[in-house]
């Protein structure tokens, strides 16, 4: 019995790493797809002259001009806490509404402190 105990246990720990790289795939497959389409098919940092293209290096950014923020409407969309995968995956459903872009991380972080890229002198 000691034994099945112990099988028991790896194999729910092996099941589990599987599970995680299969989502991992999964989560990838959505990326991709949902940058894709916000790239026009090109995956690319989207700020003009900025050269990154590695996925992981990129990130969804959210055009909002500073105004829009303060209605309520969109505060509460934001209070959805939709971020990561799970704005993939909703933008996917929605069908890729407008008002988001790609950017880098260097340039999404920049956009949130500068009013134009510290690197390329465009704005976000
Ligand atoms: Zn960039
Ligand atoms: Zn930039």
């Amino acid at each position: 019995m000691k034994m099945d105990k112990y099988y028991q246990r790896r194999y729910r720990k092996e099941n589990l790493a599987a599970a995680r790289g299969y989502h991992e795939s999964y989560i990838m497959r959505i990326k991709r797809i949902v940058f894709g389409h916000y790239c026009k098919g090109r995956i690319r940092c989207q700020c003009r002259g900025c050269p990154i293209r590695h996925i992981d290096l990129l990130s969804l950014d959210h055009i909002i001009p500073a105004r829009a923020k303060t209605k309520r409407s969109k505060r509460n969309f934001w209070r959805a806490e939709k971020h990561g995968w799970n704005m993939w995956l909703w933008l996917k459903k929605m069908k890729f509404p407008k008002g988001f872009q790609i950017l880098c991380l260097a340039c999404n972080k920049a956009k949130g402190t500068k009013t134009c890229c510290p690197r390329y002198g465009k704005s976000h």
